[in-house]
């Protein structure tokens, strides 16, 4: 399978998030893979936030009236602590995450988990209280729209499942 993946910068060691720190994934996680990936020249690296024009380090941000996919239905948006509208960034981002994925043909994304961009399955609630919601970031949302199938840091043995099937669906 030579097939590509789209990964969120932070997870490869890059200190893009709000905080300037990278994230952190474990070998047990699957570290090895991803950085087998690498070496194979498989993997397209972004940072949807950064992308989207916004510095590092970074107010805080966390959608406000719904996950991503409310976002791209207009229903819902993103805010900072500081309550400024970021939308249109984290819009922005996420439509340069799409191009280079469509431009790259990649597979599948493995993105960090629980980001106002990049989660997957759970994102903060907009009380910034540290309150987790069911849903997807901004970016997470529009790939899967586009068909790409998305999973987090949390499970690249899934992911390394579904690439090295060449991108189908299990069985
Ligand atoms: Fe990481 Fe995504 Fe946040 Fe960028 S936008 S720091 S890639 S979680």
């Amino acid at each position: 399978a030579e097939g590509r993946i789209l990964v969120s910068a932070c997870l490869l060691g890059k200190e893009v998030r709000y905080d300037g720190r990278a994230s952190r994934v474990g070998e047990d996680q699957g570290r090895r893979w991803l950085r087998q990936m690498q070496e194979e020249g498989r993997v397209v690296m972004v940072c949807p936030e950064v992308s989207g024009g916004l510095g590092v380090p970074r107010p805080p941000a966390e959608l406000v009236g719904g996950d991503g996919e409310a976002f791209w239905r207009g229903e819902a948006r993103v805010v900072t602590r500081d309550g400024e509208d970021v939308s249109a960034a984290f819009a922005r981002g996420a439509e340069v995450a799409l191009e280079l994925a469509q431009r790259h043909g990649v597979c599948a994304a493995v993105l960090k988990a629980r980001s106002p961009s990049c989660g997957g399955a759970a994102v903060y609630d907009g009380s910034f209280e540290g309150r987790l919601v069911a849903g997807q970031g901004v970016s997470a949302a529009l790939l899967r729209r586009a068909g790409i199938q998305v999973f987090s840091e949390e499970e690249l043995d899934a992911a390394r499942r579904f690439v090295e099937r060449g991108g189908a669906a299990p069985r």
